[in-house]
């Protein structure tokens, strides 16, 4: 059954609606009270208190579309972008959750019922996997849901093959834990799988659509488990995979959202052939950056900015592989506006400030980058049968030319090249003790660097002065961030 991306996200809440549950708005990017988390990257990071027992709220369903960054911190599929039909940095993640409300039996009831008969797939396409030892949720998608055996595959710590799931899922070290039970969607036989250590390796044939989290379990500091009173749910549904499955697509990249993303980009860059990689990558890094610098964050040299000025980075340099001659990125914004500016008005709202933003990071970036290039390919040329780029190289690209690492190993990549990030470390550690001796009033330079850092505020609630972004925190004095200039 065809489905608009747009009609695919109400539809999802209005079920959930319609099933008790609290239509939650998507919480900003950068997580509000938690350091130890760089982006949000999943639905539950803004109930994760109430998880944790901590808070508690007038509702115990709730469900959400939520903006998700995985591209830097623990989930990083910023290296996937380009290479497998699946993975983003930035999607909506629509998810469901109960707060010691339903469990079991009832997750798994409305997963299943919301994909065979809101959506309407075939129910022979979809295989689940459940934790090795859960027999409860084996029992409930046999006996309940009534599925064959041969379409529930129980899955232990290590993954899964075609199946690429671990399926036991915890919050950290210690607290809320458990099972999970994932949905794969099978588009059926075809060349999806990729060469043996590729990040495609595991195969897009089934794609991992929907994952369950069971939380039942506290794990405590001695590694041992103990049951929770009240197990609670944890849902997430990928927006942008349900919609290739809806659209009939075997990648996200050719749902209706992406294709006309993938469009204009081509258009901007008078580029013929759709199907390039780099059409891919720039249609993906626009999402990210744009709804990063929505929600405050700003390039920088540290922490979030920096994972948002590497993005940027890779981004301006596939537009150059793809023959870009002037500053690209930021004419992609307003037609993300107009895909996207309805469902999440913020991108509207700080539209110019995204624009002016990406420009500005494009254009310093583009007084370096053809003579980084060159650089780098003059050493390769010395390098000979060895693959590996000594980290002073990937320092010096990166120091001189401002090519984060990352970046150097994007260029070289197809060319089955590999940096070494220890030497690169090295020299990392070497100029921050070289900027420290420097210091000649006590002022430790690295220190007074990570003012760049605090490049987040509330998306809503800044000002924005010439080459400074005044910064404020909730609860806090307002602090002038570093200029966004290297
Ligand atoms: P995968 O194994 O495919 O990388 P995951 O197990 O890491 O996915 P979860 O953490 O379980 O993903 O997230 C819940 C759902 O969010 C997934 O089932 C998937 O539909 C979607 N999802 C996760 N990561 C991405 C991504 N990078 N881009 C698009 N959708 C994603
Ligand atoms: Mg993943
Ligand atoms: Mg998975
Ligand atoms: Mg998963």
């Amino acid at each position: 059954m065809y489905m608009t991306t747009d009609e695919i996200r109400s539809t999802y809440l209005e079920f959930f609606r319609k099933n008790g549950h609290e239509v939650v708005r998507s919480s900003s990017l950068v997580p509000y009270n938690d350091p130890t988390l760089l982006f949000t990257n999943a639905g539950m990071n803004q109930f994760k208190d109430i998880y944790l027992g901590k808070e508690t709220r007038p509702y115990l369903r709730a469900t959400t579309a939520q903006k998700c960054v995985r591209a830097g911190g623990k989930q990083n599929d910023l290296d996937n972008v380009g290479y497998t039909a699946r993975h983003h940095t930035f999607f909506e993640m629509l998810g469901n959750f109960s707060f010691g409300d339903y469990f079991k039996k009832e997750a798994i009831y409305y997963a299943w019922t919301l994909l065979t008969e809101g959506f309407k797939l075939p129910k022979e396409s979809l295989t689940v996997t459940v934790y090795a030892d859960d027999n409860e949720a084996y029992d409930i998608w046999k006996n309940v849901i009534g599925l064959p055996a041969e379409k529930i595959i129980r899955i232990g710590d290590n993954k899964g093959g075609a199946f690429n799931s671990d399926n036991f899922w915890q919050m950290g070290d210690t607290g809320p834990c458990g099972p999970c039970s994932e949905i794969f969607y099978d588009h059926g036989p075809g060349v999806w799988g990729g060469p043996p250590g590729s990040p495609e390796e595991d195969g897009d044939r089934f794609i991992e659509i929907w994952n369950i989290v069971f939380m039942q379990y506290n794990r405590k500091a001695d590694g041992t488990f103990e049951k929770l009173k009240k197990p609670m749910i944890d849902n997430g549904l990928g927006l942008e995979r349900i919609a290739a499955v809806l659209q009939g697509v075997h990648s996200n990249y050719d749902i209706d959202l992406f294709r006309t993303l993938i469009a204009k980009t081509a258009e901007i860059l008078n580029v013929s052939d759709l199907s390039e990689k780099s059409l891919r990558v720039i249609s993906d890094h626009i999402r990210s950056c744009s709804f990063l610098i929505a929600d405050g964050v700003l390039p920088s040299n540290e922490g979030r900015g920096y994972v948002l000025r590497r993005i940027i980075r890779r981004a301006v340099r596939h537009g150059r592989l793809m023959g870009a001659k002037d500053v690209f990125f930021y004419k992609l914004v307003g037609t993300l506006c107009e895909l996207m500016g309805k469902a999440y008005p913020e991108l509207i709202e700080q539209r110019q400030l995204i624009e002016k933003t990406l420009k500005k990071e494009e254009e310093q970036f583009l007084n370096t980058l053809d003579r980084g290039l060159a650089m780098l390919d003059s050493e390769l040329d010395k390098l000979g049968a060895n693959r590996t780029i000594p980290g002073e190289v990937v320092f010096k690209l990166y120091d001189t030319y401002g090519f984060p690492a990352d970046l150097t190993q994007d260029v070289v990549r197809d060319r089955g090249y590999i940096v070494d990030m220890d030497g690169f470390e090295k020299e990392m550690t070497k100029q921050r003790e070289r900027a420290k001796s420097a210091s000649t009033f006590g002022i430790d330079y690295n220190k007074e660097l990570k003012l760049s850092d605090i490049s987040i505020f509330d998306g809503y609630n800044h000002l924005s002065c010439e080459g400074k972004i005044v910064s404020m925190f909730k609860g806090s004095e307002p602090i002038e961030s570093a200029s966004t200039d290297e």
